[in-house]
């Protein structure tokens, strides 16, 4: 007890001096002592999210500004992970404890039909031989609140392990928001860098398999430092979103819209040529420039975003670093050849040259 007491004072110290450490780390540099932002330092005093700590000690010795703008997408990058691991921790956690749970039941249940074997086999040794009526009456009540007994406790086991069973689904269903949560981009609620690169190993294994091939679009925005600079990050944020909702409305239910980092999406299209790819490349192009921007706050008229694309298909012997590196290039030579356009590996590489 003592040393258990030792422990929680001496926890309580040191959460005291992290929050403190926090505190003076927030006012030096000039951020708001809100709840959220007190949040991030104090992880960052704690030294439990090190590359949100590698992020801030940057911004700490460049001198760089914690704006607001700064501060969310800190949040937004940063804790969000920290939760979602937090929220897998408990439900894992849950899933052991009710495990365990249901074991000891069991063991327990296997001790009771134990005994009431051993009753049983007495019994019926004992019934072999000369019985007068008192004796064998004796020997029918013990068999009866033997049985009863073991009915009794086989409800309560049924009944234990029905409350068991409902909080194993709900655990489950938990985990399973969880993991949808790990493979979604919390912003533009497309699947995120982590499911991109799972989905793009699965689909070149399958393309493998089948013979087909699959391509692969990578988008990148225009000019988007521009805008952000003119408009502010939250009015950028507010553009990956649309951005991310454009592309999804152009794709079909098998293709994987993911964002890659930034303000870069990819798209992975199953069993689709390098031509329909292309195709498919111009009409999200063409959607998202249709798009007139407008901030809702102000009504401020904000023009239109581009994209550019790059398109690559699979080949034999692809891995996903080769593919993308291809299609990399491909978008390297659309920014070159003056943005808002989509280049195809096919195409010959002097006419985006040409053309930049
Ligand atoms: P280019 O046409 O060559 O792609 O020019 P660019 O300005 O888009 O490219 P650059 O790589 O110079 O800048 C990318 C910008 O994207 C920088 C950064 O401010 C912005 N950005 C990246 N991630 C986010 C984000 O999560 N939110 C917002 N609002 N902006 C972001
Ligand atoms: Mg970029
Ligand atoms: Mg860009």
């Amino acid at each position: 007890m003592a040393a258990r007491l030792g422990m929680s004072v001496y926890l309580q110290d040191r959460e005291q001096a992290l929050a403190k450490t926090a505190l003076a780390l927030m006012s030096e540099c000039g951020v708001t002592p809100t709840p959220d932002n007190f949040e991030l330092f104090y992880t960052y005093a704690s030294g439990r999210n090190p590359a949100m700590g590698q992020v801030i000690d940057a911004m700490i010795s460049a001198r760089r500004p914690f704006t607001s703008d700064v501060l969310e997408d800190l949040r937004s990058r940063c804790l969000s992970s920290a939760r979602t691991t937090q929220a897998i921790d408990n439900a894992s956690t849950g899933v052991t404890d009710t495990l365990s749970a249901i074991l000891g039941k069991l063991e327990a249940a296997g001790r009771d039909a134990g005994d009431y074997g051993r009753t049983l086999s007495r019994a019926s040794g004992e019934l072999g031989e000369e019985q007068s009526p008192a004796e064998l009456r004796k020997f029918v009540d013990t068999l009866i609140v033997a049985t009863r007994t073991m009915e009794a406790r086989a409800a309560s086991l049924e009944k234990e392990l029905q409350h068991s069973s409902q909080q194993v689904n709900a655990l489950k269903s938990q985990l399973d928001d969880v993991r949808k949560e790990s493979l979604t981009d919390a912003l533009t609620s497309v699947a995120n860098r982590k499911a991109f690169d799972g989905e793009l190993v699965a689909a070149i294994g399958d393309a493998r398999e089948s013979g087909e091939t699959i391509a692969l679009l990578m988008c990148d925005i225009d000019h988007f430092k521009r805008f952000n600079d003119s408009w502010g990050h939250q009015t950028g944020d507010q553009v990956l979103r649309l951005v991310a909702t454009c592309m999804s409305e152009n794709v079909k239910g098998r293709d994987t819209v993911a964002r890659f980092g930034g303000e870069e999406f990819a798209v992975i299209l199953r069993r689709t040529s390098l031509d329909n790819a292309t195709k498919l490349a111009d009409q999200i192009r063409a959607f998202v420039q249709s798009k007139k921007l407008v901030k809702k706050s102000t009504g401020d008229v904000l023009g239109t975003i581009t994209v550019s694309i790059g398109v690559a298909r699979s080949c034999e012997g692809d891995t996903p670093a080769s593919l993308i590196q291809r299609a990399d290039a491909c978008l390297y030579r659309a920014k070159r050849g003056g943005r808002n356009r989509v280049v195809n590996e096919d195409e010959p590489a002097d006419a985006q040259i040409d053309a930049a």
